[in-house]
């Protein structure tokens, strides 16, 4: 969906501003319940060294398990939750849940695997937002360097002095800061060596353009190239084939995360995946 500042924050143009006003309230209604029933539930996308095939991190994706609608994504109910302010308690639910699974696979040998978490605009633009944050994270004893958050570039453009001092704190604590879609956002690149930002994650409409004699792949070669220069790492969204993935290697991206190496699964699935060494390509 398309984003757009409103005078008092962001609204969300989608879907969902198009159903008509009943339906949006049953909507808001199921998703108080979903809350009140434990319906959301957080799946995991491995995210892979290029080089080794290692997982080195773990994205929490949320998902609605509907009583009756089944399975829903995120672009079914976020925008929703993000202008009911339901979205707070939806993401202390995603954080809770995701702390507790991958707290489990680090204190159980995998002491490197790092948690990747979605945060929205409304969250991180909240004055509290660091101590809520953090309080959630020793909540539950997870260690802040096993962790990163990942914003978008409009979320930093928004506010560069009010979100400098965040980041600053976050990473003091040793959280690590991902900007997530980059070159997608509304931005400047000068943010990116003033402020405390550890990886880049490409966009998947630039992995899409990865196609021989396609232009489209200058683009991640330009964004490959400056993540190497400011020392940033660096992680390739959507990756889906073995042409994709054999550029992205030879151009030094360090970290692919797509279907090649399967979608997003719940917990039981990647504990099973983790008890290998190596991700596997999926069979698909
Ligand atoms: P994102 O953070 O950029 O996540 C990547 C999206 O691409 C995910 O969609 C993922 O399932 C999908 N994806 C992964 N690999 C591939 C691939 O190879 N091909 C294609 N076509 N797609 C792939 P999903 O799970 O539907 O999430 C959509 C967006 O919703 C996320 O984009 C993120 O911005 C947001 N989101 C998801 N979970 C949360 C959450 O817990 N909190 C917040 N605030 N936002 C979330
Ligand atoms: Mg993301
Ligand atoms: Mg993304
Ligand atoms: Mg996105």
């Amino acid at each position: 969906h398309v984003k757009a500042r409103g005078k008092d924050g962001y609204r969300f143009y989608s879907e969902s501003m198009s159903i008509d006003s009943a339906n949006r309230l049953n909507l808001e209604r199921d998703l108080r319940l979903a809350l009140e029933r434990d319906e959301l539930r957080v799946f995991y996308q491995p995210q892979v060294c290029s080089t080794t095939n290692r997982i080195v991190g773990l994205e929490a994706l949320v998902r609605w398990q509907h009583p009756e609608r089944g399975l829903l994504y995120p672009r079914d109910f976020l925008p929703l939750a993000e202008e009911t302010r339901l979205i707070g308690q939806l993401s202390e639910r995603v954080l809770d849940q995701a702390c507790q699974d991958v707290g489990l696979w680090i204190r159980s040998g995998h002491s490197d695997l790092r948690l990747a978490v979605n945060l929205s605009p409304v969250q991180v633009e909240h004055p509290k937002f660091v101590d809520t944050l953090m309080q959630r994270v020793r909540a539950h004893r997870f260690p802040a360097q096993n962790l990163e958050i990942e914003i978008t570039e409009n979320v930093i453009m928004n506010d560069l002095e009010q979100i400098s001092q965040k980041l600053r704190e976050l990473a003091a604590l040793g959280v690590r800061i991902a900007i997530d879609d980059f070159g997608t956002g509304y931005s400047s690149l000068n943010y990116l060596h003033r402020l405390p930002i550890h990886t880049l994650k490409v966009d998947q409409s630039f992995v899409k353009a990865i196609r021989s004699g396609d232009d489209g792949a200058c683009i991640v070669n330009a964004i490959v190239a400056m993540a190497h220069g400011l020392k940033l790492e660096i992680v390739a969204e959507g990756v889906e084939t073995d042409e994709q993935l054999e550029y992205l290697r030879k151009l030094g991206c360090h970290q692919v995360q797509g279907f090649y190496y399967g979608p997003a699964r719940p917990a039981e699935h990647i504990s099973r995946t983790l008890a290998f060494p190596t991700a596997q390509a999926a069979s698909i």
